[in-house]
C-alpha cells in the first residue's frame, strides 16, 4: 500500500515524480519561486539524502522577495521535528538578509542552495540555469546576449590549473569537490609565494553608498569566503584566520558621506554597523579619530594556510617547482597565474595592468597590543599577531617585478601616522614584510570564464559598433579547453572563492552562483565587446 504524503512539500515531490527523475543523473536542478520557511528545500534534501540512487549533485534554487529573519526561521522550523538536523544546518548557514544571490553548500559540496533574495521578475532576469524541475508555477528564464552565451560544459573531468596562489587553489578546490581530478602547477617551491604570499590580508566586503552589482559582488564573495573557511575548519583543516571584526574609518569626507548613506540603508547589524567615534573606539580597543563602518564577521587571514587547506584533497595533485609556460594538452586548462596571466597566446588579448604593492611589519607596543580589530583607512592595519602588526600597502603602477624597498616602509608608516599618530609612534622597529604584483584590469573586476575566440568575436559582432545589438547574432565561440580566473587586484583574497565557484559552475553546466549581471561583468569577452560597441 502506498504511503500518503503527510505534507505539502512531500506532495510537491510526488507531483514532480521525484525522487525518480533525479535517479542516475550526475546532476539535477530544482527551482522554487518561493523559499518561505525552507520546508520545501529541507524535505527535498531529506528525500535526496535518503535515496540510494540519488543524483551525484543536487542544485536547489529558491527565490524569496521577503526573507524571514533568522530568529523567525528558527522558531518556525522548530515545529518540524522530522526535518532536524537538516533544519539546524540550514539555520547555521542562513545568509544576512541582503538583496541578491547567496550560494550555500551542504553535504560536502554535493548539495547547493542558491537563495535569490529579490522579487521574482528580477530574480528570473538574473538567473543563469538549466532547470530540470520548477516547483510550481513554472517560470521562464530569459536567454543571455549571444556574445555572452554560456560555453559548453567540459566533456572531460581533468583540469590543469596553472598557478598556486589563492585563485588557483580555490579553483582546484571547487573542481575537486565536484569529483574532478586536478593537477595544480606552481613554479615556486611552495604555494602562495607571490600576491597571495602576504602574512595577513583582510577579508572584508567593499560597500558603496547605493546598492549595485559591484557591491553585490563583494558582499556575496565575502560571505561565500567566510562560509567556506567555517566549513573547512569544521572538517578539521587548520587556517590561520581571526574573525576579529574589521573597522573602516570615516577617515576623509567622501568615506564619511558613504557611511552616512550606508546608515540610511538600514542594513542587517550582523553584517554592517555604522558607528560613531566613541562606539568605534570601544570596538577597536584604542581611541580612534573618527567613526567607522564595522563588519563584525570580517577579520584577517594568512593566505598560505588557506591555500594549503583548500588543496588538501586526494584528487588534487600539487606539482611545485613546475613552470607551465606552455599550456598542458590533456584535459581542461585554467590560467590562474596572477601577474603572468597574459603570458599565454590564449590570454594575451586581455588588458591586464600590474600594480606593485608592499606591506610592512612593525613590532607592537603595549599600547598597540590593545587593538582588537583590523583597521582600514587608505590602507590597512592588523591587530598584533605574535607581537607584530602588518600594515600598508602601496600602489605603484606598471611594475612587473616585485622588489622589497625600505623607503616604502617609511611611506607606509607615514600614511598610518596621518590617521593614527599615537598608534604609529608607539611602534618598535618597522621593516619590510611582503611585496608583490597585483594584477588588475581597467574596470577593476577580475576575469573569470572561458576564453573567447577573439577572431570570431571581431568578425561575428562587428555590427555592434553601429549600435545594432538587436539583430540576430550567432552564439559566442570560445577557445577549446582554455579558461581563466585572474585580475583579482587588491581584493583577491575576498573574491577568488566565489569566482572559483562560478568557474566550476560554468565548466560543469550547473546553475551559476552569481546574478547574470555579475556573470557579464566578470566575462573574459567584456573588454572585446565594449571595444566593438565603441567602434
Ligand atoms: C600587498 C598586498 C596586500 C593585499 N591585501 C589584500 C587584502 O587585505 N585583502 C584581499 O582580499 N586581497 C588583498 N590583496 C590581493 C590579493 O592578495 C590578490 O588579489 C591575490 O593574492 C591574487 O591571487 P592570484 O592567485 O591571482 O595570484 P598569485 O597569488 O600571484 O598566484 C599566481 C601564482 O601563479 C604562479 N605562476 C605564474 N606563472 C606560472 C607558470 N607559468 N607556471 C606555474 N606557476 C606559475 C606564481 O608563481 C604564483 O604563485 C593584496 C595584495 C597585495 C600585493
Amino acid at each position: 500500500m502506498q504511503e500518503l504524503p503527510t505534507t505539502a512539500s512531500e506532495q510537491r515531490l510526488q507531483d514532480n515524480q521525484l525522487p525518480q527523475r533525479w535517479r542516475g543523473k550526475s546532476q539535477f536542478t530544482i527551482a522554487a519561486p518561493r523559499f518561505g520557511t525552507g520546508v520545501d528545500f529541507l524535505t527535498t534534501w531529506q528525500a535526496w539524502q535518503a535515496d540510494p540512487q540519488r543524483c551525484a549533485r543536487l542544485h536547489f534554487i529558491a527565490i524569496e522577495p521577503h526573507p524571514l529573519q533568522p530568529a523567525t526561521l528558527r522558531e518556525l522550523l522548530a515545529n518540524y521535528a522530522e526535518l532536524q538536523p537538516l533544519a539546524a544546518e540550514l539555520i547555521a548557514h542562513y545568509p544576512p538578509l541582503l538583496d541578491g544571490f547567496h550560494r550555500l553548500t551542504f553535504a560536502q559540496g554535493r548539495l547547493t542552495l542558491t537563495l535569490c533574495f529579490m522579487a521574482v521578475p528580477t530574480a528570473l532576469a538574473e538567473l543563469v540555469a538549466r532547470v530540470d524541475v520548477w516547483y510550481s508555477p513554472e517560470h521562464l528564464i530569459p536567454a543571455l546576449e549571444p556574445w555572452y552565451a554560456l560555453p559548453a560544459p567540459s566533456p572531460v573531468t581533468h583540469a590543469n590549473v596553472i598557478g598556486g596562489g589563492i585563485a588557483g587553489c580555490q579553483i582546484a578546490h571547487a573542481l575537486a569537490k565536484r569529483g574532478w581530478e586536478v593537477t595544480l602547477y606552481e613554479r615556486h617551491t611552495r604555494l602562495a609565494m607571490e600576491a597571495s604570499g602576504n602574512r595577513a590580508g583582510v577579508l572584508i566586503p567593499k560597500m558603496t553608498s547605493e546598492a549595485g552589482w559591484g557591491e553585490t559582488f563583494y558582499r556575496q564573495a565575502f560571505w561565500f569566503a567566510v562560509q567556506q573557511i567555517r566549513q573547512l575548519q569544521a572538517a578539521g583543516q587548520v587556517i590561520d584566520w581571526a574573525q576579529c571584526g574589521a573597522l573602516q574609518l570615516a577617515h576623509e569626507p567622501r568615506e564619511a558621506a558613504r557611511q552616512q548613506a550606508l546608515r540610511a540603508r538600514e542594513l542587517p547589524a550582523d553584517f554592517i554597523q555604522i558607528l560613531d567615534q566613541a562606539e568605534a573606539s570601544a570596538v577597536a580597543g584604542i581611541p580612534l579619530p573618527s567613526g567607522a563602518s564595522y563588519f563584525p564577521q570580517a577579520g584577517w587571514l594568512n593566505p598560505a594556510s588557506w591555500c594549503t587547506a583548500l588543496v588538501a584533497q586526494a584528487n588534487i595533485e600539487v606539482r611545485t617547482l613546475t613552470d607551465a609556460s606552455v599550456l598542458p594538452v590533456d584535459g581542461v586548462t585554467i590560467i590562474a597565474s596572477g601577474r603572468e596571466a597574459d603570458r599565454f597566446a590564449a590570454s594575451q588579448f586581455l588588458p591586464f595592468m600590474p600594480v606593485l604593492g608592499q606591506t610592512s611589519v612593525a613590532s607592537a607596543s603595549a599600547f598597540s597590543e590593545q587593538l582588537k580589530t583590523t583597521l582600514g583607512h587608505e590602507g590597512y592595519l592588523t591587530p598584533a599577531l605574535a607581537g607584530q602588526h602588518i600594515f600598508g600597502a602601496t600602489f605603484v603602477r606598471n611594475k612587473r617585478e616585485p622588489t622589497l624597498d625600505a623607503a616604502t616602509d617609511t611611506v607606509n608608516h607615514q600614511q598610518l601616522a596621518q590617521y593614527l599618530p599615537d598608534f604609529a609612534a608607539s611602534f618598535g622597529t618597522v621593516a619590510s614584510s611582503h611585496a608583490a604584483i597585483r594584477m588588475t584590469t581597467p574596470d577593476r573586476y577580475p576575469v573569470v570564464g572561458a576564453l573567447p575566440d577573439v577572431a570570431f568575436f571581431q568578425q561575428a559582432y562587428a555590427e555592434l559598433r553601429h549600435g545594432r545589438a538587436n539583430q540576430p547574432f550567432p552564439l559566442a565561440h570560445y577557445q577549446p579547453g582554455v579558461w581563466i580566473a585572474a585580475g583579482f587586484g587588491s581584493r583577491g583574497l575576498t573574491t577568488s572563492g566565489l569566482c572559483a565557484e562560478l568557474l566550476a559552475a560554468l565548466l560543469t553546466g550547473e546553475p551559476l552562483p552569481v546574478q547574470a549581471t555579475l556573470y557579464r561583468h566578470l566575462h573574459p569577452a567584456r573588454f572585446l565587446i565594449r571595444q566593438l560597441k565603441r567602434g
